[in-house]
């Protein structure tokens, strides 16, 4: 999508900490990490949030939950523990009308999710 911020970070068109990426989703460090550890996941193709999800893309959303867990796992997050978010939306306080989901840790997090 042409005037999408994290379409522009997967073709390059912006600089980003690239974590990892493969031919279906792309991960990067937050700009503005609320957690010692704050990585970003998405999907290259654009889907606007969770509530877009189809049966159709269900696939590439498990996929990037396998690649969820080896980032976690790569940046040593797995005995600890980390939090996985993706907000939908206004009230969610959704900024990025992109899929994608936070990775937290790094730190204990606070126990009230809101
Ligand atoms: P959300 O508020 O759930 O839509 O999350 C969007 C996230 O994108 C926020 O945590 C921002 O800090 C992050 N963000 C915005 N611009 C950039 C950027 N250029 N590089 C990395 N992360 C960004």
């Amino acid at each position: 999508m042409n005037d999408c911020l994290f379409c522009k970070i997967i073709a390059g068109d912006i600089p980003s900490a690239k974590i990892y990426e493969d031919e279906l989703c792309y991960a990067f460090r937050d700009i503005a990490p609320q957690a010692p550890t704050h990585i970003l996941v998405v999907p290259r193709e654009h889907i606007p949030s969770c509530a877009a999800v189809t049966a159709e893309n269900a696939a590439l959303v498990g996929h990037i939950f396998t690649v969820i867990a080896a980032i976690a796992r790569s940046e040593g997050l797995e005995q600890s523990g980390y939090r996985v978010i993706s907000n939908v939306g206004p009230d969610a306080g959704q900024t990025v009308p992109h899929l994608h989901f936070h990775i937290l840790g790094g730190k204990r997090l606070n126990d009230q999710m809101v």
